[in-house]
């Protein structure tokens, strides 16, 4: 028999060796350069181009893998950060994690591993309840946004070729009535991968406004210009212009066309816990499935996606997995019939904790400091000489114009400056630098601080 080595203290040793290390890496956020001092190959030279023929001590391994690794990593959780849009770390948040990798339960089943299950279903009902989603609506918790968008879609792909009177568990889609799938022209491309994956291909585009919304007319006559089974994807928070589409006007013509309404939300649904930003997702409890992102407003760790659906038996319909070892559930709904996994990490329990710590206050507060300090960012840019705020700023995402510069050299100059972290991107034919504000923890002093390196960036 095979008997790994024991000590007395097996796991107190590595775990004290982490702790220290992460407290060591999250609280010098501050001081630590934003991108990368180290490539890839340069890493694998640190880490070790070998599998060891032997192997080493637990603590020896994990001091020497962050030792190597930490050169390479970007400080995404820096309050600077403004890339892409990446969430922060909730303290709270981060200890479950660890916690659920301690426990180590494979949750797929709620009556196998009630412990974190019931974390998980509370975690899920309060998002809803949060973002004022149907009190019918069962929530499931997947990897990211782009699973949470394929599983929602598989969903809707399943209710709509059922009212067509064609079982696509059963059938697949080779033959089945064609679904015609219609999105803004702004979506995420997450979504297209969820299509293609689904065998649906590629969405039509409708029309967007300024803002990159929806023009519900657009849409209307897009619907109109068909017929069948039909699939809706609006978007909450547009990644440029922070914007969500009109779903009031534009859920109503898709009902009223036979249309399911799928809403890809990833950060933008997050408008909807803040009674003084709720206004700009009005209409979206009146979709069919929503995805959101637990690790972007919320500053959850990753991994942390979530899929909601008003009508869970569709959910079920397209996720479902038993046999006679995997026993369903007698009451409930299993997390295997929420998503794609079978096998998963209680991945909703860190969420549980950031929603414990926060409460429904907070979560407001965070969401309404987001979109202050973008506000600010704004404000600040604004009066920069040249430069040009495209976009609102109604949320979380703003979009500069640098008249008659190359905004990919800002960008570059940004990083190499390193005091802070935005994106050249293309947004409604013009080179933009994008900020993203997605962390807890930036604040006046940091908003002040990436002003004043956009400032001596352009000054050069
Ligand atoms: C980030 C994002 C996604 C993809 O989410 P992941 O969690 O990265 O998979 C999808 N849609 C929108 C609008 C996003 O911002």
């Amino acid at each position: 028999m095979v008997r790994v080595p024991q000590s007395d203290d097996e796991f107190g040793a590595p775990l004290a060796a982490a702790a220290r290390i992460s407290g060591a890496w999250l609280e010098g956020m501050p001081s630590r350069p934003i991108v990368p001092v180290t490539g890839i190959e340069a890493v694998k030279d640190r880490l070790g181009r070998e599998l060891p023929r032997t192997g080493s001590d637990a603590v020896d391994v994990v001091e020497a893998l962050a030792r190597a690794v930490e050169p390479g990593l970007m400080a995404m959780q820096s309050a600077r950060f403004f890339g892409w849009v990446i969430g922060g770390t909730a303290p709270a948040a981060l200890a479950a994690d660890w916690l659920v990798s301690a426990w180590d339960q494979n949750s797929a089943l709620r009556e196998v591993t009630p412990g974190v299950n019931a974390a998980e279903e509370l975690a899920g009902e309060w998002i809803c309840e949060l973002l004022g989603l149907p009190a019918t609506t069962v929530a499931g918790f997947t990897t990211g946004a782009t699973t949470a968008n394929l599983v929602a879609l598989a969903a809707a792909r399943h209710a709509v070729l059922e009212r067509a009177g064609w079982d696509d568990a059963e059938l697949g889609i080779q033959g089945a009535p064609p679904v015609r799938v219609i999105a803004g022209d702004e979506h995420h491309p997450s979504v297209d991968v969820a299509l293609r994956v689904l065998g649906l291909g590629r969405p039509r585009d409708v029309a967007s406004d300024a803002e990159g919304r929806v023009v519900p007319a657009a849409l209307e006559a897009a619907l109109a210009d068909g017929e069948g089974p039909a699939i809706v994807c609006l978007q909450a928070g547009n990644i440029h212009s922070g914007a969500s589409d009109p779903f009031e006007a534009c859920v109503a013509v898709a009902h009223a066309a036979g249309a399911w309404v799928h809403v890809d939300g990833a950060f933008g649904l997050w408008a909807a816990a803040s009674p003084a930003l709720r206004h700009l997702v009005a209409g979206v409890e009146l979709a069919d499935s929503w995805t959101t992102d637990a690790h972007k407003t919320l500053n959850v760790p990753y991994d942390a996606g979530v899929v909601a659906v008003a009508e869970p038996a569709h959910l079920v319909a397209a996720m479902t997995m038993h046999a006679a070892y995997l026993p369903a559930a007698s009451t409930g709904v299993d997390a295997n019939d929420r998503v794609l996994e079978l096998s998963r990490r209680a991945r909703g329990v860190p969420t549980y904790a950031a929603l414990c710590t926060l409460g429904r206050d907070g979560v407001a507060r965070l969401v309404d400091g987001l979109v202050e300090a973008a506000q600010a960012i704004a404000a600040g840019l604004r009066v920069m000489p040249g430069v040009e705020v495209l976009n609102e700023v109604c949320f979380t995402q703003v979009c500069a114009a640098f008249d008659g510069r190359d905004v990919a050299e800002i960008a570059r100059a940004l990083d190499a400056d390193g005091a802070a972290l935005a994106h050249h991107s293309r947004w409604r034919d013009r080179d933009v630098l994008r900020f993203s504000v997605s962390n807890r923890s930036t604040d006046a002093a940091a908003v002040e601080a990436a002003l004043a390196a956009v400032h001596r960036v352009l000054g050069a």
